[in-house]
């Protein structure tokens, strides 16, 4: 449920709200939001990603910005901290790291970051699931809200989850890449959490900056366990999607990524990087 404001307005105002709302269409509520969005300089459809995909499966893994940086753009999303040291989630303006347990703890904002994405999280369209259903199944469900296969959008799946496998990936050794720094990620289950996916579907053609496809962390309501997602099944859920219209890529300075070889098609490597089990 987003807050409700109730206040006074003076007749100026109320008249250019009214004319406003005559030429855009839309309900009084969202036009009064989108111009005060406007008028508070606030990036409503604007995914923020720090680095790319690419840079990642090259073991660009160096912090590039920090969370108080990201906080400013945003108040949901995920990414992971330098060196490849636990998975990052945003969530309702509170950063959060996992690490080899899938213990969280809170992630203070000098920490550093060599990839995130972070969006402004809005619903603009919603559904409810009754389940139980899987990880793949409730894919599926989310692609018939989606409203194009061409925008980037920000999801949110509130509920109960009977089973989860998750990831935590941990602190690459030196030179490691993306893909072998997997083989010795921190795997493990939970079951009966009840929690929130935070997460992103992002378009195919967007495969050598993002991770085409869904990338879901979890955390639980309690802020106690989260990860990157493997599988999961849940019941009771709710599906909020927030669609990005905008993409803000801020690419990094450091010696490493602007030094590295990113013009080859690291789709293989960075598809096994996010969804395979460890091999061991
Ligand atoms: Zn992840």
């Amino acid at each position: 449920m987003s807050p409700r404001l109730a206040c006074d307005v003076s007749e100026g105002v109320w008249r250019a709200i009214q004319e406003r709302r005559r030429v855009g269409g839309g309900s009084l509520g969202a036009t009064v939001d989108a111009m005060l969005a406007v008028a508070l300089d606030i990036e409503r459809h604007t995914l923020f990603q720090v680095s790319t995909s690419a840079a990642l499966v090259q073991g660009v893994f160096g912090g590039t910005t920090t969370v108080g940086d990201l906080r400013l753009h945003g108040d949901f999303g995920l990414g992971t901290f330098a060196g490849l040291d636990g998975e990052l989630i945003m969530f309702e303006g509170a950063c959060y790291r996992a690490t080899a347990s899938g213990a969280l703890s809170a992630a203070p904002d000098d920490a550093e970051v060599p990839f995130a994405m972070i969006a402004r999280f809005v619903v603009d369209s919603r559904d409810d699931i009754a389940g139980p259903l899987d990880l793949s199944a409730l894919m599926s469900r989310i692609d018939q809200l989606r409203p194009s296969a061409n925008l980037f959008a920000a999801i949110r799946v509130d509920g109960r989850f009977d089973a989860l496998a998750m990831r935590a990936i941990c602190k690459a050794r030196p030179g490691e890449t993306l893909l072998e720094a997997t083989r010795h990620q921190s795997e493990f289950t939970m079951s009966d959490l009840e929690g929130s996916l935070v997460g992103f579907w992002s378009p195919e053609y967007s495969a050598t900056v993002s991770v085409p496809g869904y990338h879901l962390h979890f955390i639980s309501d309690d802020r106690a366990v989260g990860g990157h997602v493997l599988e999961a099944q849940g019941h009771g859920l709710s599906v909020s999607l927030h669609t990005e219209s905008v993409l803000h890529l801020a690419l990094p300075g450091t010696a490493d990524f602007l030094s590295a070889d990113l013009s080859g098609d690291h789709r293989a490597e960075l598809s096994l990087s996010e969804t395979e089990h460890r091999s061991d």
